[in-house]
């Protein structure tokens, strides 16, 4: 079976390299599949998860926010923070999301309530992506 490349990086350093037969992204647009071949692009990310397809298994990674630059054999995402399933700290997300809730509960300034907002969304999609959940 055909593969392409897939390249994770944040500003500390790579957080994946690896071939997979098919990625599906969160693009802030929708979810965006990619087999090999597909034609060159570039999209926003949102906060989600990145499924990486090999030999009949999924590996999740929790992506929050950055850019997919696709090529026909090379997926590289350019992202704010990613953190692969196994490397997700499920306790530290939850204080993360306690904090951003009981943030969201009181907070009058637009600007902190945003984000608080993206502080929440983070948390949820790392417990997703930790449980597996996608
Ligand atoms: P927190 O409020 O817990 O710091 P955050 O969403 O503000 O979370 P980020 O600014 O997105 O954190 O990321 C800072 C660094 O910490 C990044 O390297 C990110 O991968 C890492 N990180 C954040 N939360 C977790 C987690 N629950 N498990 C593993 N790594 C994490």
């Amino acid at each position: 079976m055909k593969t392409l490349q897939v390249n994770i990086v944040t500003p500390d350093g790579p957080v994946l390299e690896t071939e997979a037969e098919m990625i599906i992204a969160s693009t802030e647009a929708g979810e965006l599949g990619v087999l090999p071949g597909h034609i060159a692009m570039v999209a926003p990310l949102g906060i989600g998860a990145l499924r990486v397809k090999k030999d009949n298994s999924t590996k999740l990674v929790a992506v929050n926010g950055g850019f997919i630059e696709v090529r026909p054999d090379v997926v590289t995402v350019l992202a704010t923070s990613a953190e692969k399933a196994e490397s997700i700290d499920i306790a530290r997300a939850k204080i993360a999301e306690k904090r951003a809730k009981a943030i969201l509960e009181v907070e009058k300034n637009a600007q902190e309530f945003e984000r608080a907002e993206l502080e929440l969304k983070r948390a949820i999609n790392r417990i997703r992506v930790s449980e597996g959940g996608f």
